[in-house]
């Protein structure tokens, strides 16, 4: 890792590299913070990446306000992405951990368009007994007290 003024950047990191501009990449928005481009393999046409230009690898190492800015652009390459590309919906999801799916570990948010009846499933969901839910909703709370 290189600290170099407010820069911080990762030398083996693929998303580095596309901020620095050593790799191309199919560029949609940037601002001094963000960058947006194409996913280079993507689920529908115009699956778009959203990345803050500093290295952090994820949502946990973010910093608030660069990851308010984020949403925020979010929003707005959103409403761009579901209308060029006519979807009828769109997820916004984003990975964090190998656990999780994430494979590219500098943070990045995922618009991805969606059509009606596209045949992509969402994940399977589970019966947890009562108690269970219970002592989990508990244990989650527990840690949110100041
Ligand atoms: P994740 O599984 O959330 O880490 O997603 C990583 C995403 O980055 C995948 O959807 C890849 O297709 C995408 N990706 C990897 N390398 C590149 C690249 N050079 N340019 C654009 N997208 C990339
Ligand atoms: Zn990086």
């Amino acid at each position: 890792m290189v600290q170099k003024n407010t820069e911080v950047i990762s030398m083996d990191c693929v998303f580095c590299k596309i901020v620095k501009g050593d790799i191309p990449c199919q560029k949609l928005y940037e601002n001094d913070k963000i960058l947006a481009f194409l996913d280079i393999s993507p689920i529908h046409k115009g699956h778009t990446l959203i990345i803050p230009k500093e290295h952090h690898e994820n949502i946990l190492d973010m910093p608030d306000e660069t990851l308010a800015e984020l949403a925020k652009t979010t929003k707005k390459i959103s409403k761009a992405v579901k209308e060029a590309t006519n979807a009828d919906g769109f997820n916004v999801t984003q990975n964090n951990g190998a656990a999780a799916g994430q494979a590219v570990f500098h943070f990045h948010t995922h618009i991805i368009p969606r059509f009606d009846g596209d045949g992509l499933k969402t994940w399977p969901h589970k019966d947890i007994p009562e108690e269970e839910m219970k002592r989990i909703q508990e244990d989650i709370a527990s840690f949110l007290k100041d």
